[in-house]
């Protein structure tokens, strides 16, 4: 059974947060919303509680966790936050952006993978914060989706993903950003994830340079690192999805050529769909106008669960600048691609 308890987002009632919270402290699992995406947590030094976050997901298990923390203290408690470095983080935080420090506390292997660091993370969300204010213990989190899958980013597709399945659930608004937490290693200076927190903003608020990795960017994927070969998917939908990589006209002039188009829809920006379903009259997914892009963060999760319901043949996205936010949207759509450009298959039928 899974309670689903409704909390106000921005003035958390506080019965229900306890009510919540209890689950936490008796070794439960509950889904709470957080500024970025869903999250599902569990008490961090409950490793057999943890263990079965990653059974429900099906998430592999060298895969660690972040742990959420609603003080500095508390962090500072759970790992080293460099002294050079802990103004500038009391100063940002709450906020979407995740740290890799050395552990102080002896953490289940299930939350660091048995690593000697940790990802620790103060969400700016009054009802995450308030959970973990009320648990009287951090919070380890992977983010709402079953593995592979695109992310909740509401309460509703929490619930579809996960009802029956944890002990609660809390039904509030919808994520702020609509993508995962920007991962900082602090030892090497390095952005692991690109996330709402930009590089830009990093370098402002941290006054130096920060480099971005290979994998971050997108260039190579993290599984070709690893295991050359081996394909794993994130935030994958069932249909065939590809990446257009060029402006909306060459992509409509590709199309054109083609003699007959296998059903397909295309996500975007309203500016491409409306080109495109003026061309092509296909279904198209509004992410929103290209000026705000933090608006087609928020949206792409919803709009890659939204293609399968539509039963075409294939899907496929345009792509956006890696600037700002640009960063963190193109790395999910690379990953939600599978680093799939839009194939020499659709490309040769029968050109007119
Ligand atoms: P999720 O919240 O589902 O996006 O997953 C948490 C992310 O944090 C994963 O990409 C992990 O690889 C990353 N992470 C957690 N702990 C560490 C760590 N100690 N070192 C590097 N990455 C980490
Ligand atoms: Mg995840």
């Amino acid at each position: 059974m899974t309670e689903i308890i409704k909390i106000n987002a921005t003035a958390p009632e506080k019965s229900k947060i306890a009510a919540a919270a209890k689950y936490i402290k008796n070794g439960g699992i509950v889904i709470f919303p957080t500024e970025t995406v869903y999250g599902i947590g569990a008490n961090a030094f409950d490793g057999n509680t943890c263990a079965k976050i990653f059974k429900v997901k099906d998430r592999p298990v060298d895969n660690p966790l972040i742990v959420h923390v609603s003080s500095f203290e508390m962090a500072n408690d759970v790992g080293v936050i460099p002294k050079e470095y802990t103004d500038v983080i009391k100063k940002i935080w709450p906020s979407p952006i995740t740290f890799i420090v050395k552990t102080r506390k002896k953490f289940p292997k299930e939350v660091t993978a048995g690593l000697e660091t940790v990802a620790i993370r103060m969400p700016a969300h009054p009802v995450a914060l308030a959970l973990i204010i009320k648990s009287g213990v951090p919070i380890a989190a992977p983010s709402a989706n079953p593995s592979k899958k695109p992310t909740a980013t509401n309460a509703n597709q929490a619930i579809k993903y996960f009802d029956g399945k944890v002990d609660c659930i809390i039904d509030s608004e919808r994520s702020f950003f609509g993508v995962e937490s920007t991962i900082i290693d602090l030892e090497r200076f390095v952005v692991l994830r690109p996330g709402p927190f930009t590089p830009e903003e990093i370098e402002r608020a941290f006054g130096k340079k920060i480099k971005v990795d290979k994998i971050a960017k997108g260039e190579i994927n993290a599984e070709q690192a690893i295991s050359p070969g081996t394909k794993y998917r994130h935030y994958s939908p069932e249909t065939p999805f590809y990446l257009f990589e060029g402006q909306i006209d060459s992509l409509i002039e590709e199309l054109d050529n083609i003699e007959q188009v296998p059903e397909f829809a295309f996500i975007g920006s309203s500016e491409s769909c409306t080109k495109m379903s003026k061309a092509f009259g296909c279904s198209t997914i509004d992410l929103g106008g290209r000026s705000n892009m933090y608006e087609i963060a928020k949206n792409l999760y919803d709009g890659i669960i939204l293609l399968d319901s539509l039963k075409v043949k294939f899907g496929v996205i345009e792509e956006f600048d890696e600037e700002g936010i640009g960063l963190a949207i193109m790395n999910r759509i690379r990953k939600a691609t599978s680093h799939k450009t839009f194939p020499n298959e659709i490309r040769n039928l029968k050109k007119v």
